[in-house]
């Protein structure tokens, strides 16, 4: 166990474990913070678990957790909440420390001077550069002042965020958009199913991020670590602000609030044996909607058709149409 004292009522640490928390508490911590979210490592014990032993003990626990490299503004004075209720001295730990130095030294800005909040961090091994800006604007992220600013911002480079932006070139040639995107390349997820079933390799279903974006496409390399829609504004990692006049977020498939809705191709081929796949075609909600006769494919059976399509037809749609801008199976229209 690794723990690293940042004042008299605070140390951080590395991932506990519950056999550990002997040691913790005859070092003399009287509660814990858990800055990990559950499931982040297969290393680790759920919160729960360690909460009931550590309460068996008759220690605090308290669950607080916050993304790597995304700890919020929220979660810093959340941070300073907790420090003020808990009986101390409390020890605070995620994967490396790093999440609870962070949130400590936001819930620090403003009431200590910013020098001996980074002297602290520094003398326990974090370095705090990061999130420095931070920490002189009183623990909150300046957004009055932006590092870039773009009529589109999107964030996510996945099928929905490219498909946008190219839809989106294809009626406004010119248009002012940026794409926020952290990932170094980009995935034909769909390419995945006949990974596991053999038929592609795995490498081959991955393109580089920067030839599958459209030209003319600013790409920020960052992860948006907030939103700030009341400023028009995205904060990243590192706290640069990004301004827009219009936003589209997609960092993963779903979501809800927006008031256009998007009627795109919508399919799960179900690989069941080799050569024969299930097209299950459907809507949002799980509706089956075929967009083939059922003469021609059975959305509801295994078909060597399906197959073909899966295998030869939709690679060449998603990279060729779909995140060109081409709406040949799609149907955008107003809603709300
Ligand atoms: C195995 C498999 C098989 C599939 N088969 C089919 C199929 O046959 N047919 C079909 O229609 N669909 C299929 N899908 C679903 C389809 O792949 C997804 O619906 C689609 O990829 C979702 O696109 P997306 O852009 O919403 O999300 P993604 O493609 O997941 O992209 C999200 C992007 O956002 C980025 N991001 C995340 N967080 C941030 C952040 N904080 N800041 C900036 N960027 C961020 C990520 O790095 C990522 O690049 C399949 C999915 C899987 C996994």
């Amino acid at each position: 166990m690794d723990i690293r004292k940042l004042t008299d009522n605070l140390s951080v640490a590395p991932q506990i474990f519950a056999h550990e928390l002997e040691t913790v508490q005859l070092a003399g911590f009287k509660s814990l913070i858990c800055n990990r979210p559950d499931g982040e490592g297969n290393d680790q014990p759920n919160f729960s678990e360690l909460e009931a032993a550590a309460a068996a003990r008759g220690m605090a626990m308290r669950y607080l957790p916050a993304v790597s490299r995304k700890v919020t503004d929220a979660e810093g004075a959340q941070f300073g909440a907790l420090l003020a209720e808990l009986p101390s001295p409390v020890l605070a730990f995620c994967r490396t420390g790093m999440r609870s130095t962070t949130m400590w030294a936001l819930s620090q800005a403003g009431q200590q001077p910013l020098p001996d909040i980074l002297a602290r961090a520094t003398q326990a091994g974090y370095d705090l550069k990061g999130v420095v800006r931070r920490l002189v604007h009183g623990g909150k992220t300046p957004v009055d002042t932006a590092d870039a600013t773009h009529e589109v911002v999107i964030v996510g480079g996945g099928s929905a965020g490219i498909a946008a932006a190219a839809s989106l070139l294809a009626r406004s040639p010119g248009l002012d958009i940026a794409i926020i995107e952290p990932a170094d390349t980009h995935d034909y997820q769909p390419g995945w199913t006949l990974v596991g079933a053999g038929v592609f390799d795995a490498p081959s279903t991955a393109r580089s991020m920067a030839s599958v974006l459209p030209q003319g496409v600013h790409w920020i390399k960052a992860a948006v670590a907030a939103l700030e829609p009341e400023h028009n504004a995205v904060v990243l990692e590192g706290c640069r602000v990004v301004k827009y006049k219009q936003l589209i977020v997609c960092p993963m498939a779903g979501g809800a609030g927006a008031d256009a809705k998007y009627d795109g191709y919508g399919s799960c081929p179900l690989t069941v044996e080799r050569g024969k796949i299930v097209l299950a075609e459907g809507t949002d909600g799980g509706k089956l909607a075929p967009r083939f006769p059922q003469w021609l494919i059975d959305g509801t059976q295994p078909s060597a058709l399906a197959w073909y399509l899966k295998e030869r037809v939709l690679p060449p749609l998603y990279g060729q149409a779909m995140l060109k801008g081409r709406e040949w199976l799609a149907r955008p229209e107003m809603v709300g």
